[in-house]
C-alpha cells in the first residue's frame, strides 16, 4: 500500500500535469490540522497553484480537469517547521567555508546538496535560520528545498558568537555590525535587515559558557533600542539565551523569543529561580525553543559508537559518512573532551553532558503543564557535532520532547501554527486551509496518537508537487 501511493503520486503528477492543469486532488484523506478539535476523516484535498485550493468531502462532486490521486489509509497535515535550524554549518566541521570546512570544499558540496533533502525527507517544509551566515543563498539555489526564512543576526561586539570563531574566520560571516555607543545605529541596521528579507532579528545575551561569564552583552539601553527598532518595522526579536541570570535579562528587556531552553540552573547562592523565571516567561507570552538538541548533540559526539546509529544512513552522504568515521570530526570531540578531567571515560563525559538534557526538558514540561505553546526549534547543528543531521534533528527533538512529557497535539502545535503565528507566517502556513501554501505531509499514522508517526511519511507536498519520501535519501554511494 505504501510503495503503491508512494509510486504513484510523483509518477502520475510528472506524467499527468499537462492534461491537469486544474491541479489535483487527495482523494479520502485522514485530516489533522491544529485549528480542528479532531481529525476528520473522508475529506479530499483540492491543490492549485501551490496552494489549497478547497476541501471536500469525499462523496462531493470533483472539479473537472483535476488528477486524482487516492490517499485512504493516510492522514494529511501541514508540513513541519523548524524555527531554529542553521544552514550555513557543517555537522562535523562548523560554518561553511571557514577552518575544517574550508579544508573540504568537496564534502561541504555534498552536504549542501543533502541538506535541504534530508529536511524534507523528515518532512520539515518550512526552516528558520537566525543567524544565516554565508551560505544561505547556496541553499536558496537548491531546486527542491524547504521555504527558507531568516533572521538578521546582530553580533555582539567583543562578545558572543564572534569571541568563539577562529581569529580573523568570522570575517564576513555576520552582516549587521551594531555600534551600541553609535545613537540611532538600531533604525537604520533594521531597515537593512528588512530590505535584505529577514523577517526577524537575533541576538545573543551570553555571558559565557563554562566557566567564563565575563564576556561583554548588550545593556538594558541597547536591548531596548533594538526592541523598538524592530517592532517598528514588525519584526520579533529571538534572543540567543539559556541561563536563568540571561534569560532575565531578555525578559526585562521585553524581548519576544528565547531561542533556547533553560538548561542552565546555575546560580550564586540558594535555590535557582527556575520556577520564578518561567512563570515570567509564560505570563509575559514570551516564546520559548526548547533546541533540547544542543545539548544532546554535544553528548552524542562524546558518545562512543555514535557513528553507527542507522538514522544517519538516511540523511548523510555516504563519503561525509566516511570523513567521519576516519576521524574528521574528532577535534570537536577532543575540544569538549577537554573540559573533563582527562581519565574520565568519554561514556561517562556523554552523560554528564546528558544532564542539562533533562533540566531543558523539565522546563519544557513546566511550560507545557502549564498552557504555554510551545516552538518546535532544534538549533541543528548548532555546534560541529556529527550526530545532529539536518531533518533527523528536528525529528529528534520531537522525541525528546515528547520524552519530557510534552502531549503529541501540543508537539504538532508546535510544529505548525505557533511557528507560523510567531513569525507571521500564518497566512501562507501552519493549517488546512483553502489559500494556505500546499506543504504538506501525507503520514502512515496518526500523529496525534503517536509521536513516532512523523517519521512514518509516506508523501511530502511542497508547493503542491507531491514527492516521494525516499526520493529524498541521501544515496548509498
Ligand atoms: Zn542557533
Amino acid at each position: 500500500m505504501t510503495r503503491i501511493l508512494a509510486a504513484l503520486v510523483p509518477a502520475c503528477l510528472a506524467a499527468c500535469s499537462a492534461q491537469a492543469d486544474n491541479g489535483w486532488v487527495l482523494r479520502d484523506v485522514v485530516l489533522i490540522s491544529p485549528e480542528r478539535e479532531a481529525p476528520l476523516a473522508g475529506q479530499s484535498v483540492w491543490i492549485r497553484d501551490g496552494r489549497i485550493e478547497a476541501i471536500l468531502t469525499a462523496d462531493a462532486d470533483l472539479p473537472t480537469g483535476v488528477e486524482i490521486v487516492d490517499g485512504a489509509g493516510r492522514y494529511l497535515v501541514p508540513g513541519l517547521m523548524d524555527a531554529h535550524h542553521h544552514v550555513s554549518l557543517v555537522p562535523g566541521m562548523g560554518p561553511a567555508g571557514i577552518t575544517v570546512a574550508a579544508d573540504n570544499p568537496d564534502l561541504v558540496a555534498l552536504y549542501m546538496d543533502q541538506q535541504p533533502r534530508s529536511l524534507l525527507y523528515h518532512g520539515v517544509t518550512q526552516i528558520l535560520d537566525p543567524s544565516p551566515l554565508n551560505a544561505w543563498r547556496d541553499f536558496e539555489a537548491s531546486d527542491v528545498r524547504p521555504d527558507l526564512f531568516r533572521c538578521g543576526e546582530i553580533p555582539t561586539p567583543g562578545g558572543y558568537p564572534g569571541n568563539q570563531q577562529d581569529e580573523g574566520a568570522e570575517a564576513g560571516l555576520h552582516s549587521y555590525e551594531l555600534d551600541p555607543d553609535e545613537a540611532g545605529a538600531a533604525g537604520p541596521l533594521v531597515d537593512r535587515m528588512v530590505e535584505d528579507g529577514a523577517i526577524c532579528v537575533k541576538l545573543y545575551i551570553e555571558d559565557g559558557f563554562g566557566a567564563a561569564s565575563d564576556w561583554p552583552v548588550f545593556d538594558a539601553e541597547t536591548l531596548g533600542e533594538i526592541r523598538e527598532a524592530a517592532h517598528a518595522r514588525d519584526l520579533p526579536v529571538l534572543a540567543h539565551a539559556n541561563a536563568i541570570d540571561m534569560y532575565q535579562i531578555a525578559l526585562d528587556a521585553e524581548l519576544d523569543i528565547l531561542a533556547h531552553g533553560l538548561w542552565n540552573w546555575n546560580w550564586p547562592e540558594g535555590d535557582p529561580p527556575v520556577v520564578e523565571t518561567l512563570d515570567r516567561l509564560a505570563a509575559s507570552g514570551t516564546g520559548y525553543m526548547p533546541t533540547l538538541m544542543v545539548m544532546s548533540g554535544i553528548s552524542a559526539q562524546l558518545r562512543p559508537g555514535s557513528l553507527d546509529d542507522p538514522d544517519l544512513l538516511p540523511v548523510v552522504p555516504s563519503a561525509l559518512m566516511d570523513f567521519y568515521r576516519a576521524g574528521g570530526s574528532d577535534f570537536f570531540t577532543e575540544e569538549l573532551a577537554s573540559d573533563f578531567p582527562p581519565a574520565m571515560p568519554r561514556e561517562e563525559m556523554a552523560d554528564i553532558m546528558g544532564f542539562a538534557i533533562r533540566r531543558d526538558q523539565q522546563a519544557t514540561a513546566y511550560l507545557h503543564q502549564a498552557g504555554h505553546p510551545l516552538l518546535l526549534a532544534s538549533d541543528c547543528p548548532g555546534s560541529p557535532n556529527h550526530a545532529n543531521q539536518p531533518g533527523l534533528c528536528t525529528y529528534r527533538e520531537i522525541l525528546l520532547m515528547a520524552e519530557a512529557g510534552v502531549s503529541p497535539q501540543a508537539i504538532f502545535e508546535a510544529g505548525t501554527i505557533n511557528n507560523a503565528r510567531r513569525f507571521g507566517l500564518d497566512a501562507d502556513y501552519g493549517t488546512l486551509e483553502p489559500g494556505k501554501i500546499a506543504n504538506l505531509l501525507l503520514l502512515e499514522a496518526n500523529p496525534l496518537e503517536d509521536v513516532t508517526a512523523w517519521n512514518r511519511i509516506d508523501t511530502v507536498i511542497l508547493h503542491g508537487e507531491a514527492h516521494a519520501r525516499d526520493s529524498f535519501r541521501a544515496a548509498a554511494d
